[in-house]
């Protein structure tokens, strides 16, 4: 049970960093409610304002972070 703990431990920061490459390659993520398939409803879509694209969490994570960060040292 320790040694689970200890792997789940160490592979954590492993699965944050690829995470956070994997967002900064391709941040944007096809729209879940339109999809890449369906483009009849696209233009009436809200989520994704009719693009079919949709921003990943981590990459908002990242604009608000760096908006904070910018607004915080000027
Ligand atoms: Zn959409």
């Amino acid at each position: 049970m320790g040694s689970l703990i200890v792997l789940l431990v160490l592979c954590l920061p492993a699965v944050t960093v690829s995470y956070i490459g994997f967002c900064l390659v391709s941040p944007w993520g096809t729209c879940r409610r339109c999809g890449p398939a369906t483009t009849a409803n696209r233009r009436t879509c809200r989520t994704c304002d009719g693009t079919g694209m949709r921003p990943r969490i981590g990459w908002r994570l990242y604009v608000h972070f760096r908006r904070l960060h910018r607004d915080g040292t000027r």
